[in-house]
């Protein structure tokens, strides 16, 4: 038998998973910073809600989705939809008239795998429910724009209006006008799209298409009044907050729920894969989804893509974490420090023991390689002293440690070692 992961679906392993895990440090110490809370959605769902929420005629809804044709269940494509479920479900915006919420965790979409674009991959996803103010835009634009910066990846930022059910009718018109004398010139994707999604003809990657859509009318051209206002009041905010972007007429995100702003976090580092993160206001969602009549926006990032980044900067990866290596020589020693590590695991310690009776020669290459901090070494002779020695990795410095009772060398261990 030799089974192996599905297409598209991937291990990630000790070595790569200190990378994810400082990912997610830092954005739970973001997140907090700008007082979200954690939600933790299913991973299926109702089909329908993703076919309302996404859009019939949207890449996601039409091929990518993972559904259970028998019981009409999807894993889910994207958190929104979700979140939104749960949001409604649960009467959130009841409890509090501003709701701000974050996810962490798995996405599956049927596409096919390739750098920076898997089956199974993860998103960190952040919401704002149940404001329409141009400040909360600009402010979750700065959020992610502050933890790609603390991660130190350079990141550029772009943004567009898609206008709202006021304007939006009017713009589809010209547009359609538009690509109609360009029909044949179109990729089969975008005649298609041409009458059922006109919009996602502008953000065609096929460059046939791109130098079509050159001259299109524009969006930002069409707005209503209330619509330019509420751009302008984003780009004001921007502006406070020293965030730097670009407005990117052509940008049209692949979901259908967008209002007003869309935006998303590009790099120039991962070839076809541009898109680390991407986001967007829907003011009519929750609504449709039979909610309350409250607006929100949320944005996702890309954890592959942003490890990828990570990796490609080689990355300091954050240090194993252990804290002291507990060396027995002998069998005696080594079944004292059998329970003297338990002790100090139970005190809070991170501590590494092997109990494979390995020489202090090889146990020490092994703390090397650990960049373990502290090791303590148990000898037969010291032990029935009642000592053991314990040296400091960095300055080569031993010092004698009196093992007395356990609780009491547990204090004494614990005290020098986060000195
Ligand atoms: P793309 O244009 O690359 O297909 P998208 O517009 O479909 O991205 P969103 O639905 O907006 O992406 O998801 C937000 C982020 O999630 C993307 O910017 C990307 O970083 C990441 N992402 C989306 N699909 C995948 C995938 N199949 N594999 C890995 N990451 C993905
Ligand atoms: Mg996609």
């Amino acid at each position: 038998m030799n089974i192996k992961a599905l297409n598209g679906f991937k291990d990630i392993l000790p070595g790569e998973v200190e990378l994810w895990q400082r990912l997610e440090a830092l954005a739970r110490d973001i997140f907090a910073r700008f007082n979200f809370s954690e939600i933790r959605l299913p991973i299926l769902e109702k089909t329908d809600l993703f076919a309302r929420a996404i859009g019939e005629s949207t890449d996601i809804v039409e091929k990518e989705m993972y559904t259970f044709v028998d019981k009409q269940v999807t894993m889910r494509p994207e958190a929104t939809a979700s979140l939104l479920r749960a949001y409604i479900e649960h009467g959130l915006h009841v409890q509090k008239p501003v709701q701000r919420l974050f996810t962490i965790g798995p996405m599956f979409r049927h596409e096919r795998p390739q750098k920076g674009r898997l089956r199974q991959f993860h998103q960190m996803d952040a919401e704002v429910l149940g404001s329409a103010s141009p400040r909360v835009d600009a402010e979750m634009m700065a959020m992610g724009a502050m933890l790609l910066a603390e991660l130190g990846l350079s990141v550029s930022l772009e943004m567009n209006s898609l206008g709202c059910p006021v304007c939006r009718p009017g713009f589809r018109t010209s547009l359609l006008a538009f690509l109609d004398d360009r029909h044949q010139a179109l990729c089969d994707d975008c005649k298609r799209r041409s009458s059922t999604n006109p919009l996602r003809v502008l953000d065609c990657k096929n460059p046939k298409c791109r130098e079509q859509v050159l001259e299109a009318p524009s969006l930002l051209e069409h707005l209503c009044a209330d619509c330019a206002d509420h751009l302008s009041g984003v780009q004001e905010g921007l502006e406070q907050l020293g965030v730097q972007y670009s407005l990117n007429k052509f940008m049209v995100r692949g979901l259908d729920y967008y209002t007003r702003t869309t935006f998303e976090f590009i790099t120039g580092d991962l070839g076809a894969q541009a898109a680390v993160g991407a986001g967007g206001r829907y003011d009519g969602l929750i609504e449709q989804l039979g909610g309350p009549r409250v607006p929100g926006i949320g944005f996702a990032l890309g954890m592959e893509r942003l490890v990828l980044l990570l990796q490609q900067q080689e990355a300091e990866l954050a240090a194993s974490g252990v804290d002291l290596l507990v060396a027995g020589l002998g069998e005696q020693s080594s079944r004292y420090g059998f329970g003297l590590t338990h002790a100090l695991r139970t005190g809070g310690m991170r501590v590494v023991m092997d109990f494979e009776g390995r020489s202090l020669k090889s146990q020490m290459k092994q703390a090397g390689k650990l960049g373990v901090p502290y090791v303590l070494i148990l000898g037969e002779n010291e032990l029935v002293k009642g000592k053991a020695v314990l040296r400091n990795m960095a300055t080569q410095e031993q010092q004698d440690i009196l093992l007395q009772d356990e609780a009491t060398t547990v204090q004494t261990l614990v005290t020098l070692i986060s000195a």
